[in-house]
Protein backbone atom coordinates (compact mmCIF):
# COMPACT_ATOMS: atom_id res chain seq x y z
CA UNK A 1 0.00 0.00 0.00
CA UNK A 2 2.64 2.26 1.00
CA UNK A 3 4.61 1.78 -2.08
CA UNK A 4 1.71 2.16 -4.94
CA UNK A 5 1.41 5.38 -3.09
CA UNK A 6 4.95 6.42 -3.42
CA UNK A 7 4.77 5.12 -7.21
CA UNK A 8 1.35 7.09 -7.58
CA UNK A 9 3.38 10.03 -6.05
CA UNK A 10 6.39 9.71 -8.58
CA UNK A 11 4.42 9.38 -11.73
CA UNK A 12 2.05 12.83 -10.38
CA UNK A 13 5.51 14.28 -10.25
CA UNK A 14 6.87 13.19 -13.28
CA UNK A 15 3.41 13.92 -15.12
CA UNK A 16 3.53 17.57 -13.39
CA UNK A 17 7.05 18.35 -14.23
CA UNK A 18 6.37 17.57 -17.92
CA UNK A 19 3.68 19.50 -18.09
CA UNK A 20 5.00 22.48 -16.71
CA UNK A 21 7.74 21.97 -18.73
CA UNK A 22 5.87 21.52 -21.77
CA UNK A 23 4.05 25.31 -20.52
CA UNK A 24 6.88 26.90 -20.11
CA UNK A 25 8.45 25.84 -23.62
CA UNK A 26 5.40 26.87 -25.36
CA UNK A 27 5.07 30.19 -23.53
CA UNK A 28 8.03 31.16 -23.91
CA UNK A 29 8.43 30.37 -27.75
CA UNK A 30 5.10 31.78 -28.08
CA UNK A 31 6.71 35.16 -26.19
CA UNK A 32 4.88 35.00 -22.83
CA UNK A 33 8.06 35.78 -20.84
CA UNK A 34 6.62 36.13 -17.08
CA UNK A 35 3.81 33.19 -17.66
CA UNK A 36 6.18 30.66 -18.79
CA UNK A 37 8.74 32.15 -15.81
CA UNK A 38 6.04 30.92 -13.47
CA UNK A 39 5.95 27.30 -14.35
CA UNK A 40 9.61 27.24 -14.96
CA UNK A 41 9.64 28.35 -11.71
CA UNK A 42 7.57 25.70 -10.65
CA UNK A 43 9.24 22.89 -13.15
CA UNK A 44 12.59 23.67 -11.03
CA UNK A 45 11.29 22.89 -7.74
CA UNK A 46 9.55 19.82 -8.87
CA UNK A 47 13.20 18.91 -10.22
CA UNK A 48 14.35 20.20 -6.97
CA UNK A 49 12.20 17.94 -5.13
CA UNK A 50 12.32 14.65 -6.97
CA UNK A 51 16.87 15.38 -7.18
CA UNK A 52 16.40 14.76 -3.00
CA UNK A 53 13.83 12.06 -3.59
CA UNK A 54 16.40 9.97 -6.05
CA UNK A 55 19.30 10.99 -3.89
CA UNK A 56 17.46 9.60 -0.74
CA UNK A 57 16.84 6.27 -2.85
CA UNK A 58 19.75 5.95 -4.90
CA UNK A 59 22.29 4.10 -3.07
CA UNK A 60 21.62 0.03 -4.09
CA UNK A 61 20.43 -0.77 -0.26
CA UNK A 62 18.97 -4.20 0.31
CA UNK A 63 15.01 -4.32 0.18
CA UNK A 64 14.10 -3.62 3.76
CA UNK A 65 12.25 -5.61 5.65
CA UNK A 66 8.78 -7.11 4.76
CA UNK A 67 9.38 -5.78 1.05
CA UNK A 68 10.02 -9.17 -0.96
CA UNK A 69 13.52 -8.92 -3.51
CA UNK A 70 10.85 -8.86 -6.48
CA UNK A 71 9.07 -5.94 -5.18
CA UNK A 72 12.31 -4.17 -4.07
CA UNK A 73 13.95 -4.61 -7.89
CA UNK A 74 10.61 -3.25 -9.33
CA UNK A 75 11.20 -0.51 -7.59
CA UNK A 76 14.99 0.39 -7.83
CA UNK A 77 14.22 -0.07 -11.90
CA UNK A 78 11.43 2.91 -12.00
CA UNK A 79 13.92 4.81 -9.54
CA UNK A 80 16.59 4.58 -12.54
CA UNK A 81 13.73 5.62 -14.90
CA UNK A 82 13.11 8.38 -13.00
CA UNK A 83 16.40 9.84 -12.60
CA UNK A 84 16.69 9.55 -16.28
CA UNK A 85 13.32 11.73 -16.74
CA UNK A 86 14.94 13.92 -14.63
CA UNK A 87 18.01 14.29 -16.48
CA UNK A 88 16.04 15.05 -19.45
CA UNK A 89 13.72 17.59 -17.86
CA UNK A 90 17.12 19.56 -16.42
CA UNK A 91 18.63 19.29 -19.81
CA UNK A 92 15.27 20.80 -21.72
CA UNK A 93 15.48 23.78 -18.91
CA UNK A 94 19.10 24.30 -19.59
CA UNK A 95 18.54 24.76 -23.44
CA UNK A 96 16.34 27.62 -23.04
CA UNK A 97 17.42 30.53 -25.78
CA UNK A 98 16.45 32.88 -22.96
CA UNK A 99 19.00 33.39 -20.02
CA UNK A 100 17.24 32.20 -16.38
CA UNK A 101 18.96 32.77 -12.95
CA UNK A 102 17.10 31.48 -9.68
CA UNK A 103 18.27 33.76 -6.98
CA UNK A 104 17.70 33.05 -3.48
CA UNK A 105 16.96 35.80 -0.95
CA UNK A 106 19.55 37.44 -0.65
CA UNK A 107 20.23 37.21 -4.62
CA UNK A 108 23.23 34.61 -4.26
CA UNK A 109 22.90 32.14 -7.64
CA UNK A 110 21.19 28.95 -7.10
CA UNK A 111 20.86 27.40 -10.23
CA UNK A 112 21.53 29.02 -13.87
CA UNK A 113 21.13 28.12 -17.75
CA UNK A 114 23.15 27.66 -20.59
CA UNK A 115 21.97 30.55 -22.20
CA UNK A 116 22.61 32.66 -18.51
CA UNK A 117 26.54 31.51 -19.28
CA UNK A 118 26.42 33.20 -22.48
CA UNK A 119 24.56 36.30 -22.49
CA UNK A 120 25.60 37.05 -18.50
CA UNK A 121 28.97 35.53 -18.52
CA UNK A 122 27.95 33.29 -15.49
CA UNK A 123 30.22 30.08 -14.73
CA UNK A 124 29.43 27.35 -13.28
CA UNK A 125 30.64 25.66 -10.74
CA UNK A 126 32.97 29.62 -10.24
CA UNK A 127 29.00 31.37 -9.95
CA UNK A 128 26.97 29.02 -8.03
CA UNK A 129 26.07 30.73 -4.67
CA UNK A 130 27.72 34.07 -5.49
CA UNK A 131 25.62 37.51 -5.29
CA UNK A 132 24.50 38.09 -8.49
CA UNK A 133 25.21 42.47 -7.98
CA UNK A 134 28.45 41.91 -7.37
CA UNK A 135 29.12 39.80 -9.57
CA UNK A 136 27.78 41.81 -12.25
CA UNK A 137 29.56 45.14 -11.33
CA UNK A 138 30.49 46.01 -14.17
CA UNK A 139 27.43 45.99 -15.79
CA UNK A 140 24.14 48.45 -15.86
CA UNK A 141 22.44 45.33 -14.51
CA UNK A 142 24.28 45.69 -11.25
CA UNK A 143 22.62 49.24 -10.27
CA UNK A 144 19.21 47.79 -11.47
CA UNK A 145 19.27 44.87 -9.53
CA UNK A 146 20.59 46.85 -6.01
CA UNK A 147 17.35 48.83 -6.45
CA UNK A 148 15.04 46.01 -6.63
CA UNK A 149 14.98 45.26 -10.34
CA UNK A 150 11.33 46.61 -9.86
CA UNK A 151 10.65 47.12 -13.61
CA UNK A 152 11.91 45.22 -16.55
CA UNK A 153 15.25 46.67 -17.89
CA UNK A 154 15.57 47.38 -21.64
CA UNK A 155 18.21 47.28 -24.47
CA UNK A 156 21.02 46.59 -21.32
CA UNK A 157 24.31 45.68 -22.96
CA UNK A 158 24.99 41.77 -22.20
CA UNK A 159 27.41 41.21 -19.64
CA UNK A 160 28.87 37.86 -21.62
CA UNK A 161 28.46 39.11 -25.45
CA UNK A 162 28.89 42.63 -25.33
CA UNK A 163 27.59 42.80 -29.17
CA UNK A 164 24.07 41.98 -27.78
CA UNK A 165 21.13 44.16 -25.94
CA UNK A 166 19.24 42.25 -23.18
CA UNK A 167 15.78 42.79 -21.69
CA UNK A 168 16.03 41.91 -18.49
CA UNK A 169 13.02 41.16 -15.66
CA UNK A 170 12.78 39.83 -12.21
CA UNK A 171 10.36 37.50 -10.80
CA UNK A 172 9.46 36.73 -7.46
CA UNK A 173 8.54 33.65 -6.11
CA UNK A 174 8.60 31.17 -3.14
CA UNK A 175 10.07 32.47 0.19
CA UNK A 176 11.63 35.92 -0.80
CA UNK A 177 13.01 33.87 -4.12
CA UNK A 178 13.46 35.54 -7.86
CA UNK A 179 13.58 34.33 -10.74
CA UNK A 180 15.87 36.57 -13.09
CA UNK A 181 14.84 36.72 -17.13
CA UNK A 182 17.17 37.68 -19.95
CA UNK A 183 15.73 37.76 -23.41
CA UNK A 184 18.46 38.35 -26.03
CA UNK A 185 16.52 41.35 -28.07
CA UNK A 186 19.44 42.47 -30.67
CA UNK A 187 17.33 40.94 -33.38
CA UNK A 188 14.77 42.89 -32.81
CA UNK A 189 16.55 46.25 -32.38
CA UNK A 190 18.18 45.70 -35.83
CA UNK A 191 14.56 45.11 -37.20
CA UNK A 192 13.53 47.92 -35.62
CA UNK A 193 16.31 49.87 -37.04
CA UNK A 194 15.65 48.80 -40.14
CA UNK A 195 12.38 50.26 -40.11
CA UNK A 196 13.11 53.72 -39.13
CA UNK A 197 15.73 53.96 -41.62
CA UNK A 198 13.59 52.57 -44.15
CA UNK A 199 10.51 55.31 -43.04
CA UNK A 200 13.20 58.28 -43.30
CA UNK A 201 14.82 57.71 -46.32
CA UNK A 202 11.11 56.90 -47.99
CA UNK A 203 9.57 60.25 -46.51
CA UNK A 204 13.03 62.20 -47.44
CA UNK A 205 13.16 60.55 -51.12
CA UNK A 206 9.66 61.94 -51.86
CA UNK A 207 10.01 65.19 -50.27
CA UNK A 208 11.34 66.78 -53.74
CA UNK A 209 9.64 65.22 -55.98
CA UNK A 210 6.16 66.28 -53.47
CA UNK A 211 7.69 69.77 -53.62
CA UNK A 212 8.15 69.92 -57.33
CA UNK A 213 4.41 68.63 -57.84
CA UNK A 214 3.15 70.93 -55.68
CA UNK A 215 4.54 73.82 -57.03
CA UNK A 216 3.53 73.11 -60.35
CA UNK A 217 -0.02 73.11 -59.64
CA UNK A 218 0.23 76.54 -57.79
CA UNK A 219 1.54 77.90 -60.74
CA UNK A 220 -1.83 76.83 -62.47
CA UNK A 221 -4.46 79.88 -62.36
CA UNK A 222 -7.73 77.42 -61.77
CA UNK A 223 -8.92 80.45 -64.20
CA UNK A 224 -6.79 79.95 -66.97
CA UNK A 225 -8.87 76.34 -67.31
CA UNK A 226 -12.32 75.92 -65.63
CA UNK A 227 -13.32 73.23 -66.67
CA UNK A 228 -10.25 71.59 -64.77
CA UNK A 229 -10.89 74.22 -61.56
CA UNK A 230 -12.52 71.65 -59.18
CA UNK A 231 -10.16 69.08 -60.22
CA UNK A 232 -7.09 71.10 -59.48
CA UNK A 233 -8.43 72.19 -56.50
CA UNK A 234 -8.42 68.43 -55.26
CA UNK A 235 -5.43 67.81 -56.58
CA UNK A 236 -3.55 71.01 -54.54
CA UNK A 237 -5.20 69.71 -51.55
CA UNK A 238 -4.22 66.16 -52.22
CA UNK A 239 -0.58 66.95 -52.72
CA UNK A 240 -0.22 69.35 -49.79
CA UNK A 241 -1.68 66.43 -47.44
CA UNK A 242 0.85 64.21 -48.70
CA UNK A 243 3.52 66.96 -47.87
CA UNK A 244 2.05 67.01 -44.60
CA UNK A 245 2.28 63.32 -43.91
CA UNK A 246 5.86 63.04 -45.34
CA UNK A 247 6.95 66.60 -42.89
CA UNK A 248 4.97 64.75 -40.10
CA UNK A 249 6.54 61.10 -40.91
CA UNK A 250 10.05 62.95 -41.06
CA UNK A 251 9.72 64.74 -37.60
CA UNK A 252 8.65 61.41 -36.18
CA UNK A 253 12.03 59.51 -37.11
CA UNK A 254 14.20 62.33 -36.00
CA UNK A 255 12.43 62.49 -32.32
CA UNK A 256 12.40 58.31 -32.59
CA UNK A 257 16.03 58.59 -32.76
CA UNK A 258 16.73 61.35 -30.44
CA UNK A 259 17.44 60.56 -26.92
CA UNK A 260 16.85 64.04 -25.20
CA UNK A 261 15.98 67.30 -26.00
CA UNK A 262 17.22 71.38 -25.76
CA UNK A 263 16.80 72.66 -22.35
CA UNK A 264 16.09 75.91 -23.16
CA UNK A 265 13.38 78.35 -21.57
CA UNK A 266 9.71 78.30 -23.56
CA UNK A 267 7.75 80.98 -22.06
CA UNK A 268 4.68 79.55 -21.71
CA UNK A 269 2.31 82.83 -21.99
CA UNK A 270 3.31 83.30 -25.53
CA UNK A 271 3.09 79.62 -26.86
CA UNK A 272 -0.29 79.51 -25.47
CA UNK A 273 -1.34 82.53 -27.25
CA UNK A 274 0.40 81.25 -30.28
CA UNK A 275 -1.67 77.99 -29.88
CA UNK A 276 -4.96 79.68 -28.96
CA UNK A 277 -4.39 82.05 -32.45
CA UNK A 278 -4.21 78.84 -34.10
CA UNK A 279 -6.94 77.21 -32.96
CA UNK A 280 -8.89 80.17 -33.72
CA UNK A 281 -7.67 80.49 -37.19
CA UNK A 282 -8.71 76.86 -38.06
CA UNK A 283 -11.94 77.24 -36.06
CA UNK A 284 -13.19 80.08 -38.18
CA UNK A 285 -15.52 81.15 -35.42
CA UNK A 286 -17.57 78.07 -35.64
CA UNK A 287 -16.39 76.80 -31.91
CA UNK A 288 -16.07 78.72 -28.51
CA UNK A 289 -12.13 79.14 -27.52
CA UNK A 290 -11.40 79.86 -24.18
CA UNK A 291 -7.33 79.93 -22.59
CA UNK A 292 -6.99 79.44 -18.50
CA UNK A 293 -3.67 80.17 -17.55
CA UNK A 294 -3.04 79.72 -13.70
CA UNK A 295 0.26 77.68 -13.71
CA UNK A 296 2.65 80.94 -13.82
CA UNK A 297 5.33 78.56 -14.82
CA UNK A 298 7.30 78.22 -17.87
CA UNK A 299 8.23 75.21 -19.75
CA UNK A 300 11.90 73.75 -20.09
CA UNK A 301 12.55 71.94 -23.25
CA UNK A 302 12.21 72.13 -26.97
CA UNK A 303 10.37 75.26 -28.02
CA UNK A 304 9.94 73.84 -31.45
CA UNK A 305 8.46 70.31 -30.06
CA UNK A 306 6.27 71.76 -27.20
CA UNK A 307 4.65 73.60 -29.74
CA UNK A 308 3.94 71.44 -32.49
CA UNK A 309 2.70 69.06 -28.99
CA UNK A 310 0.77 71.27 -27.58
CA UNK A 311 -0.78 72.62 -31.02
CA UNK A 312 -1.30 69.22 -32.29
CA UNK A 313 -4.13 68.75 -29.37
CA UNK A 314 -5.59 71.78 -30.12
CA UNK A 315 -5.93 71.31 -33.84
CA UNK A 316 -7.39 67.61 -32.94
CA UNK A 317 -10.10 69.51 -30.09
CA UNK A 318 -11.34 72.08 -33.36
CA UNK A 319 -10.97 69.06 -36.20
CA UNK A 320 -13.23 66.36 -34.10
CA UNK A 321 -15.82 69.44 -32.25
CA UNK A 322 -18.99 69.47 -34.25
CA UNK A 323 -19.90 73.57 -34.95
CA UNK A 324 -21.20 75.14 -32.05
CA UNK A 325 -18.98 72.94 -29.60
CA UNK A 326 -16.96 74.33 -27.28
CA UNK A 327 -12.81 74.23 -26.50
CA UNK A 328 -11.02 74.91 -23.21
CA UNK A 329 -7.09 75.27 -23.30
CA UNK A 330 -5.53 75.02 -19.23
CA UNK A 331 -2.28 75.52 -18.11
CA UNK A 332 -2.45 74.86 -13.97
CA UNK A 333 -0.29 73.56 -10.98
CA UNK A 334 -0.75 70.09 -10.32
CA UNK A 335 0.97 67.95 -7.01
CA UNK A 336 3.46 66.98 -9.66
CA UNK A 337 4.47 69.88 -11.45
CA UNK A 338 1.87 71.31 -14.06
CA UNK A 339 -0.02 70.51 -16.45
CA UNK A 340 -1.46 71.40 -20.33
CA UNK A 341 -4.95 70.19 -21.48
CA UNK A 342 -7.74 70.67 -24.05
CA UNK A 343 -10.60 69.49 -23.39
CA UNK A 344 -13.48 69.67 -26.35
CA UNK A 345 -17.23 69.04 -26.07
CA UNK A 346 -16.76 66.89 -29.56
CA UNK A 347 -17.55 63.11 -30.91
CA UNK A 348 -15.27 61.64 -27.98
CA UNK A 349 -14.02 58.95 -28.40
CA UNK A 350 -15.09 54.66 -27.21
CA UNK A 351 -12.88 53.53 -24.18
CA UNK A 352 -11.60 50.47 -26.46
CA UNK A 353 -9.62 52.80 -28.71
CA UNK A 354 -7.93 54.91 -26.03
CA UNK A 355 -4.74 52.47 -25.61
CA UNK A 356 -3.95 52.54 -29.48
CA UNK A 357 -4.40 56.59 -29.97
CA UNK A 358 -1.09 57.37 -30.23
CA UNK A 359 0.32 54.46 -32.53
CA UNK A 360 0.97 56.07 -36.29
CA UNK A 361 -1.84 56.09 -38.48
CA UNK A 362 -4.38 54.60 -35.74
CA UNK A 363 -7.78 55.72 -36.81
CA UNK A 364 -10.94 55.53 -34.79
CA UNK A 365 -12.54 56.12 -38.62
CA UNK A 366 -10.36 56.49 -41.27
CA UNK A 367 -13.14 59.11 -43.27
CA UNK A 368 -13.68 61.07 -40.51
CA UNK A 369 -9.95 61.41 -39.79
CA UNK A 370 -9.43 62.00 -43.78
CA UNK A 371 -12.47 64.79 -43.90
CA UNK A 372 -10.99 66.64 -41.36
CA UNK A 373 -6.90 66.81 -43.03
CA UNK A 374 -5.69 64.49 -40.20
CA UNK A 375 -2.08 62.88 -41.17
CA UNK A 376 -2.85 60.03 -38.28
CA UNK A 377 0.31 61.01 -36.87
CA UNK A 378 -0.32 63.71 -34.89
CA UNK A 379 -1.22 62.19 -31.59
CA UNK A 380 2.26 59.91 -32.43
CA UNK A 381 4.13 62.76 -32.50
CA UNK A 382 2.51 64.31 -29.37
CA UNK A 383 3.75 60.65 -27.37
CA UNK A 384 7.17 61.29 -28.47
CA UNK A 385 7.76 64.70 -27.77
CA UNK A 386 5.82 64.11 -24.11
CA UNK A 387 8.59 61.14 -23.84
CA UNK A 388 11.81 63.75 -24.49
CA UNK A 389 10.36 65.53 -22.01
CA UNK A 390 9.33 62.73 -19.26
CA UNK A 391 5.92 64.02 -19.37
CA UNK A 392 2.94 61.83 -19.60
CA UNK A 393 -0.41 62.04 -21.95
CA UNK A 394 -3.35 61.55 -19.96
CA UNK A 395 -6.69 60.79 -22.23
CA UNK A 396 -10.05 60.89 -20.65
CA UNK A 397 -13.49 60.64 -23.00
CA UNK A 398 -16.72 59.79 -23.68
CA UNK A 399 -18.64 59.45 -26.99
CA UNK A 400 -20.93 62.27 -27.75
CA UNK A 401 -20.11 64.08 -24.38
CA UNK A 402 -16.38 65.44 -25.58
CA UNK A 403 -12.68 64.49 -24.66
CA UNK A 404 -10.01 65.81 -22.24
CA UNK A 405 -5.99 65.53 -23.46
CA UNK A 406 -3.57 66.32 -20.40
CA UNK A 407 -0.15 66.28 -20.56
CA UNK A 408 1.51 66.29 -17.34
CA UNK A 409 4.87 67.84 -16.53
CA UNK A 410 6.98 67.12 -13.58
CA UNK A 411 8.79 69.79 -11.33
CA UNK A 412 12.29 69.11 -13.18
CA UNK A 413 10.40 70.56 -16.56
CA UNK A 414 9.41 73.96 -14.58
CA UNK A 415 10.70 77.45 -14.45
CA UNK A 416 8.85 80.00 -12.54
CA UNK A 417 7.50 82.55 -15.39
CA UNK A 418 10.21 84.92 -16.28
CA UNK A 419 12.52 83.43 -12.98
CA UNK A 420 14.65 80.70 -12.46
CA UNK A 421 14.40 77.11 -11.92
CA UNK A 422 12.38 75.57 -9.14
CA UNK A 423 14.42 73.41 -8.11
P1 LIG B 1 -5.39 62.41 -37.10
O1 LIG B 1 -4.47 63.11 -38.00
O2 LIG B 1 -6.16 61.30 -37.75
O3 LIG B 1 -6.23 63.34 -36.33
P2 LIG B 1 -4.09 61.85 -34.59
O4 LIG B 1 -2.94 60.97 -34.27
O5 LIG B 1 -3.98 63.29 -34.23
O6 LIG B 1 -4.41 61.64 -36.12
O7 LIG B 1 -5.36 61.27 -33.84
C1 LIG B 1 -5.63 59.87 -33.94
C2 LIG B 1 -7.13 59.64 -33.85
O8 LIG B 1 -7.57 59.97 -32.54
C3 LIG B 1 -7.94 60.50 -34.78
O9 LIG B 1 -8.08 59.92 -36.04
C4 LIG B 1 -9.27 60.60 -34.06
O10 LIG B 1 -10.06 59.48 -34.39
C5 LIG B 1 -8.90 60.49 -32.58
N1 LIG B 1 -8.89 61.79 -31.90
C6 LIG B 1 -7.82 62.57 -31.65
N2 LIG B 1 -8.17 63.66 -30.97
C7 LIG B 1 -9.51 63.61 -30.79
C8 LIG B 1 -10.47 64.44 -30.12
N3 LIG B 1 -10.14 65.58 -29.53
N4 LIG B 1 -11.76 64.01 -30.14
C9 LIG B 1 -12.10 62.86 -30.72
N5 LIG B 1 -11.25 62.02 -31.35
C10 LIG B 1 -9.97 62.40 -31.38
Amino acid sequence: MAQSATISFWKLSIALAAALLAGALLGWFAGGHVASGVALVALFEVVLLLTRIRHQTQPMMPAPAGVSPLQHDRFMTRSRRIASSLRDLRNAASHLPDAVVLLDQQQQVRWFNHAAENLLGLRRPRDRGVLLHQRLATSDLSGWLQDGALEPINDVMAPGHPESQLNVSMLPFGRRQHLLLARDISHLNRLEQIRRDFVANVSHELRTPLTVIHGYLELIDPEDVPELAPVLGEMRAQSKRMGQIVEDLLTLSRLETQHQVADERVPMASLLATVRKEAEALSQGRHQITLESTAEADLLGSPKDLHSALSNLVSNAVRYTPIGGSITIRWRRTPEGAAYSVSDTGFGIPTTHLARLTERFYRISSSRSRDSGGTGLGLSIVKHVLNLHQAQLQIESMPGIGSTFACHFGHARLLTAGGSDEN
